[in-house]
């Protein structure tokens, strides 16, 4: 048994066969998650299917009404959703300059009622004695979320807010390592929004690509690897559903010579390692000129050794990394980098004792054909790189398959934009880095993605057009 429930058409509902969830700080199962089958999949696409006419033409003010509501009933729960996020996450509270659970939490309240307010309003193309042509935004229909583990609440709330505020109805499949406060939040916004409008499953192996495949579902909004991205493409061909794609960064940022480094350190460090690292638009790889480059290894291995690591629940900096197979792939990255001859300033070796704990890394003078530098970490390791030629900084940087995110951080903010915009990425900052916003469109080139999140633009992305014309001649 469970205390947790799927929620399909409005209602709690209890499985035959549940599934343990660890703690990773402890590795050891403090509940059960009620696992769903393709059946419940079935019924809960029959119930967003007939909730979806009544929703999609209720008035965008109520739509916006219930969402501010949703956003005020979620604020009611911070304390209970963030504790439980730590529990089955392992991010602490507060956490290192504040971002832990605690910041998930205000984020997910900002991200509702700042979506809550977007509109999409009829685009009038031309209007004279001939015709009246105008451009109206549509929702969809059903919208399947499939959410990660790393914000496994707030990319949530990326997905749904969106989709339901233009008018369609979702389902939604959380990660199976961070299912419960999804499975909890979901009952609260389901005590405010009419029945079958959300629903959430849970499961632990193929429901994903059942929700991928199913004929009743229009898109298919994802958070994840580019790997699971590119099956997702591929199964949804069947009734062409429409597509977001949120997919791996390997985010480069460049540091010009005229940098600052006692300034820039603290704030590149904390975009390297904002949710121990475990951030699709984290800074991953770290370009430095080599004029400058010892002394922001320094600088930043003095950050990384002052800073605690342990279980979330207790006051530390860093939690463990969330699962055993992304903790394996930081131990596997960071041995393959010692072995190849690179310097390691702090960490490099896995916590001893129970936990997934691998201490925050800085790794200097590694080659770039390393693989902690040719993929995606998604954990506590930096790699920092030397250049002294600014164009060859830059072809480093591009040479990536991946393209979510990139920075460039200097003195001078004009030349820092210039390089900036050459950056082949879907966000590029300057003397920032991993920084979003809820009106500013945040996604991915390359193969980090397909589409934007956020604002009018990722609004428009749960919609298809269409044009109206009226004739008057
Ligand atoms: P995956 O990217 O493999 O995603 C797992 C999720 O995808 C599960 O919910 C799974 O559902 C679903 N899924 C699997 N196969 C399919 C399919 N064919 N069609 C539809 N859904 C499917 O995540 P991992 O946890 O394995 O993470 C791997 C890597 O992804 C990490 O190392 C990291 O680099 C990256 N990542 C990126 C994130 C980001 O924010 N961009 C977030 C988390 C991870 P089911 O269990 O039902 O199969």
């Amino acid at each position: 048994m469970s205390a947790y429930h799927l929620i399909i058409d409005g209602k709690a509902v209890g499985t035959e066969e549940c599934f343990p969830v660890l703690n990773p700080a402890t590795e050891q199962v403090f509940a059960q998650c009620p696992k769903a089958t393709e059946e419940h999949l079935d019924q809960a696409v029959a119930a967003a299917r007939r909730a979806f006419p009544s929703w999609s033409l209720t008035a965008d003010s109520e739509r916006s009404r219930l969402i501010h509501a949703v956003g005020d009933a979620l604020e009611a729960h911070s304390d209970e959703l963030a504790k439980l996020l730590t529990l089955e996450q392992g991010k602490p509270m507060g956490g290192f300059a504040g971002l832990g659970a605690g910041f998930e939490m205000g984020g997910v309240v900002a991200w509702c009622h700042a979506t809550a307010d977007l509109e999409l309003p009829v685009e009038v193309i031309q209007d004279n004695d001939e015709a009246r042509i105008e451009v109206h935004r549509k929702p969809l229909g059903v919208v399947g979320s499939i959410t990660p583990w790393n914000f496994p609440l707030l990319i949530a709330i990326w997905h749904i807010i969106p989709a339901l505020r233009s008018g369609n109805t979702v389902i939604l499949k959380p990660s199976e390592y961070t299912p419960l406060t999804t499975l909890r939040a979901a009952q609260i916004i389901n005590e405010i929004l009419p029945p079958g409008v959300f629903n959430v499953i849970a499961g632990d192996g193929s429901l994903g690509a059942a929700m991928s495949t199913h004929p009743d579902i229009n898109k298919i909004v994802f958070t994840g690897s580019t790997p699971t991205g590119k099956k997702i493409m591929a199964s949804a061909a069947g009734n062409l559903k429409r597509l977001t794609l949120e997919l791996g960064g390997n985010d480069a940022a460049i540091v010009l010579p005229d940098t600052d480094v006692q300034a820039a350190a603290p704030k590149i460090f904390a975009t390297a390692m904002i949710n121990n690292g475990q951030t699709c638009a984290a800074l991953k790889r770290l370009y430095v000129h080599e004029d400058i480059y010892e002394d922001m290894c320094q600088a930043l291995a003095a950050i990384a050794n002052s800073v605690t690591t342990g279980d979330g629940s207790g006051d530390v900096d860093f939690g463990p990394i969330q699962n055993k197979a992304q903790y394996d792939k930081v131990c596997a990255l960071a041995a393959e980098a010692k072995a190849s001859g690179a310097r390691f300033l702090s960490g490099g070796e896995p916590t001893e004792g129970v936990g997934y704990f691998f201490p925050v890394t800085i790794v200097a003078d590694i080659a770039d054909d390393t693989r902690l530098v040719r993929e995606e970490p998604f954990g506590p390791i930096l790699p920092v790189l030397k250049f002294s030629d600014v164009e060859d900084a830059l072809r480093r940087a591009n040479d990536s398959a991946n393209g979510l995110g990139g920075s460039v951080w200097s003195s001078d903010v004009e030349r820092a934009t210039a390089l900036a915009s050459r950056l082949e990425c879907g966000t590029a900052w300057v003397n920032n880095h991993a920084m979003i916003q809820p009106d500013a469109p945040f996604g991915g080139v390359k193969e980090s993605g397909i589409g934007v999140e956020f604002g009018r633009y990722g609004l428009e992305e749960y919609t298809s057009i269409q044009t109206l014309q009226i004739s008057k001649a």
